[in-house]
């Protein structure tokens, strides 16, 4: 087989090209920052290409240069998109100093072949061996084989770019110009056309992964308050409550309803209703700790999943979200705003979260028939009663 090194970079070029054009049309101009940041690599990538082809028939000193500034420029836009999907990794500056330092050197010491192809190609292979450390830095919850991927495909053209920059630096004579037909040019050549069209791919498959945790996200998000919904509190809280099952570790549920909050919507409008709800939201997040699951429970209703929680730390918790609620509702949305509040406590007897969830239901009624604005508990000795028998064994927790 005879591969003409020049067939293959005006193929690659029209490769970039296409690829460049193609992604925004498939993946739209109003996408995340990340996406954006993949969209800009291609266009740079492909301006890089499109500058070496004019490099001999123009000016091959500034459009080389270009060539290696562009393409360190789409490495660092692959970084970036990197880090906004992944969290922060180490070695932006690194990776930024890099992609400035490299074409400033080839342009300067353009004058010495040995000089510049070693340089060039060391910065080169450093900054993608650098996107490949942003893929390989622990992300949880972040499929492996994207970034496997690009990994294996910019890992294997570092490699290449590095011994070209060896062969280039320290073995000249033995180095072959870009274009000749030498076996490290050509396999250079498509190593680089296979790597781009991979990594592109793997790129694409990491924005769909961004999309698809966005939909999560908001499918488990209420709305209006931020908080967790009812259905994905529902299945976090029962694989919790089936793991402190199983260690024996005492959880709690706290429900709080609002009280007398058609009053609110009545007198000062739905939206105030809506901006009191929001306070409500802020200052249960405010006050619960990390470990704990919070949720909008259903209208004005919000429920607490407390975990490592006794009878005194859990009524500590509703004291403390009283006073911190008193306080910010009259300051946030200039209303007072109170709860009444039911509160279970997991014991022997509960085969399922939808049991201790009853129990803190029925503590809640009670709070409400008992005068509103306290907190109400089931009784232990009976709460592990059959759900009708819990009705006349609940005792009053605490009063305002
Ligand atoms: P209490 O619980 O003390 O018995 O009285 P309440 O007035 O809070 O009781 P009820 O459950 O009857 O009323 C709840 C009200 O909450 C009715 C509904 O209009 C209002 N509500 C539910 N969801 C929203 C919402 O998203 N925004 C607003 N503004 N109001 C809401
Ligand atoms: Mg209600
Ligand atoms: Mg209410």
């Amino acid at each position: 087989m005879n591969l003409d090194v020049n067939t293959l970079l005006a193929l690659m070029l029209a490769n970039v090209f296409a690829m460049a054009l193609a992604l925004p049309v498939v993946m739209g101009w109003r996408v995340s920052a990340s996406a954006r940041y993949v969209l800009a690599s291609a266009v740079a990538q492909a301006l890089a290409w499109g500058c070496l082809l004019l490099a001999k028939p123009v000016h091959d000193r500034v459009f080389s240069t270009l060539w290696i500034g562009l393409l360190g420029a789409s490495f660092v836009m692959m970084w970036q998109a990197l880090r906004g999907w992944l969290g922060p990794r180490p070695g932006r500056t690194l990776i930024l100093v890099t992609a400035v330092l490299t074409p400033i050197g080839y342009g300067l010491g353009f004058g010495s072949y040995a000089f510049r192809v070693g340089w060039s190609n060391f910065g080169l292979a450093l900054q993608m061996t650098m996107v490949c450390a942003a893929c390989a830095w622990p992300a949880p919850q972040t499929s492996r084989r994207w970034r496997g991927l690009i990994i294996a495909c910019l890992g294997g053209l570092a490699a290449v770019t590095l011994t070209r920059g060896v062969l280039g630096a320290f073995f000249t004579e033995l180095y072959p110009t870009l274009r000749t037909p030498h076996p490290i040019n050509v396999m250079g050549a498509v190593l680089n056309h296979i790597a781009l069209t991979l990594t592109t791919i793997g790129l694409l498959v990491g924005w769909h992964e961004e999309a698809e945790n966005d939909l999560r996200r908001q499918a488990d998000t209420d709305g209006l308050t931020g908080l967790l919904n009812r259905r994905a509190w529902l299945m976090r809280a029962s694989a919790r409550f089936n793991l402190a099952r199983r260690d024996g570790d005492s959880i709690a549920v706290l429900l709080l309803d609002i009280d007398h909050f058609k009053r609110i919507n009545d007198q000062f409008g739905h939206e105030a209703g809506d901006r009191a709800l929001q306070v409500v939201a802020r200052t249960l997040r405010d006050c619960a700790r990390r470990s704990d699951l919070v949720c909008r429970y259903g209208g004005e209703e919000f429920c607490l999943l407390l975990t490592g929680v006794e009878d005194a730390s859990a009524r500590d918790v509703d004291t403390r979200l009283r006073a911190a609620l008193r306080q910010q509702a009259a300051a946030g949305a200039g209303l007072g705003i109170d709860f009444s509040s039911g509160l279970a406590l997991l014991c022997d007897g509960d085969a399922d979260l939808q049991s201790l969830l009853r129990r803190a239901d029925a503590a809640l009624y009670q709070a409400k028939h008992a005068g509103r604005g306290r907190l109400m508990r089931c009784d232990d000795m009976v709460r592990c009663l059959p759900h009708g028998a819990l009705k006349a064994s609940l005792y009053e927790g605490s009063t305002t």
